[in-house]
């Protein structure tokens, strides 16, 4: 069976470039920028390889990505929906949300999610079937690119975040050789601040990944003690927040970086005064900022978002004690952007 270059670090091209075409190491770096800066995917328009070269590269490997299925787009947010088909026909989603200059591409890393967090579409609704490939996660990157280019929309992609289906600490190996494609100068070339990495809270690789690229971290916290967050996220009964948070401290932030804690605004759950005094006092020894998260309702958890009045309190009450907080608007709700619940509607038949 072919390999798909698309699934390689430099590293690995290099090796391969030496042993298994025997040609110069520099040929790994040539073919990383037709891939990645030129997006040129048919190895026959490989330009600067010499005939043999390309034959040889033709008859071991492929060029293969996920292709885009279905786009929808929601004019409120200015949020495009992506759903995108794998090779063995499974769907994943990505979501490009325009904000200004900031253009933030939302990536998936599994085709469903083992950690069945109740409140996540993902999780619940849909079955998980495997981890996506570094072709798969950044082939989302690379189609979305395509799309924006061939459709003469002019904003380029400045912002990645790992907070689309599945979790990212979890297919730790693919999203390290990704991260590696995205931040590599001689590929994509994003820079290491602009990339995020949100997690349900595995400790296992989480400051080592971190520090290793520098890139930002969000926490999805969403709960103060442990009863009740172990009630909500089973990964917390293997991963406590005190084990969590401790490894959180071993992250080096730099003078303005922070690690975002993400906080999920449930009606009389986890939303009231005495939540966000907890949410303080543990949070006290870390540099964080926090994201209130409206609630999206999903079809397995009937609890209702938090009201406006509470969520203004909550976060009035956070930033009397300095912490600073944002609140995740609308972004893709019209649009189904909660996580998995696009590839949901696909998967039920709904009219997109
Ligand atoms: N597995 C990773 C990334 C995927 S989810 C993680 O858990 O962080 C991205 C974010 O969306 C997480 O903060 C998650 O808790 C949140 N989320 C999941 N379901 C949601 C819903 N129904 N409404 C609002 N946010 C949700």
């Amino acid at each position: 069976m072919k390999q798909n270059l698309l699934n390689f670090n430099l590293k690995e091209l290099e090796k391969i470039v030496i042993h298994n075409l025997n040609e110069p190491k520099f040929r790994a770096k040539q073919i990383f920028q037709w891939l990645y800066k030129k997006y040129t995917f048919n190895i026959n328009n490989f330009s600067n390889i010499s005939k043999s070269t390309k034959e040889k590269l033709n008859t071991k490997f492929e060029i293969k990505k996920p292709q885009i299925h279905h786009i929808s787009y929601c004019e409120q947010d200015n949020a495009y929906k992506f759903l995108l088909k794998t090779e063995d026909e499974k769907f994943i989603e990505s979501i490009l949300m325009i904000c200004n200059k900031r253009v933030t591409l939302c990536i998936s890393c599994m085709i469903g999610c083992p950690l069945k967090c109740k409140f996540c579409a993902t999780g619940n609704e849909l079955k998980f079937i495997r981890n996506l490939e570094v072709s798969e996660i950044v082939g989302q990157f690379l189609e979305i690119n395509k799309y924006l280019q061939k459709n003469k929309i002019k904003q380029k992609i400045t912002n990645i975040v790992f907070m689309g289906m599945g979790e990212p600490l979890l297919n730790i190996e693919n999203v390290t050789k990704t991260l590696e494609i995205l931040t590599n100068n001689d590929a994509i070339g994003i820079s290491k601040n602009k990339i995020t990495i949100s997690t349900a809270g595995i400790i296992q690789g989480l400051s080592e990944i971190i520090n290793k690229f520098g890139i930002k971290l969000a926490v999805s916290l969403h709960f103060t003690t442990d009863k009740q967050r172990s009630n909500f996220m089973p990964i917390n009964l293997k991963y406590p927040i005190k084990k969590l948070l401790e490894e959180i401290k071993k992250i080096s932030l730099n003078k303005r970086d922070y690690i975002t804690i993400e906080y999920l605004m449930l009606k009389n759950i986890n939303d009231t005064l005495n939540h966000a005094k907890k949410l303080v006092q543990i949070l006290s020894h870390l540099k964080v900022k926090i994201n209130l998260i409206p609630y999206n309702p999903t079809k397995t958890l009937s609890v209702k978002t938090s009201t406006e009045q509470q969520l203004n309190l909550f976060a009035k009450y956070l930033r009397s004690k300095f912490i600073p907080v944002t609140v995740r608007r609308s972004k893709g709700q019209k649009i189904k952007g909660g996580c998995g619940q696009f590839v949901l509607s696909k998967e039920n038949h709904e009219n997109f």
